[in-house]
């Protein structure tokens, strides 16, 4: 297994990566993005990932605590197995968008590697709980009020959502 922190927003004193996470719902495969010296992408991370064994080559897993404490240690597990397939199938290694992988097909391959590895139940309760993850701990914190008193970006959000999640939940039938 990769490296991996379980991390509370709060130790997030730079936004970027806590948004990264909750767009992730909760966790997340992160590799080095050389668009900035070394040194200022380590300073950027809460002191737990500092703490960790991390060179520019590293690839490593953090996770919200927030997310975490939603999670049965067999969700956790697969949760985990689903990033570290990230890592090890390279999914992180063309050009990613800081560590943040959006590629409908790397999910699927990430799904199926955690599966592989746990149970089709374990992934498929992961997905089930990353919409309340997404929309009870991630959303409220990157929109913050906006968010919770826009009805249209709710509506909106959780659709795409819904779409998304379907979609892994059917291959995981499959
Ligand atoms: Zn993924």
């Amino acid at each position: 297994m990769p490296q991996h922190v379980v991390v509370s927003k709060d130790a997030f004193t730079h936004h970027h990566f806590r948004n990264i996470l909750l767009a992730c719902g909760g966790m997340c495969a992160i590799r080095y993005s050389n668009t900035i010296p070394f040194a200022q992408f380590l300073t950027l991370l809460p002191a737990e990932c500092q703490a960790l064994d991390l060179t520019p080559q590293t690839q490593f897993i953090v996770v919200l605590a927030e997310a975490r404490a939603l999670l049965t240690d067999d969700e956790f597990t697969a949760g985990l197995l689903h990033e570290e397939g990230h890592i090890v199938l390279g999914h992180l290694e063309g050009d990613v968008n800081d560590g943040l992988v959006t590629n409908e097909d790397f999910e699927f391959e990430a799904d199926a590697y955690a599966v592989e590895r746990t149970s089709r139940e374990a992934m498929t309760d992961v997905l089930t709980k990353m919409k309340t993850i997404l929309l009870d701990v991630s959303f409220p914190i990157l929109f913050g009020k906006t968010y919770t008193d826009n009805t249209a970006l709710q509506e909106n959000v959780s659709t795409k959502i819904d779409e998304g999640l379907a979609a892994r939940l059917a291959r995981l039938q499959g």
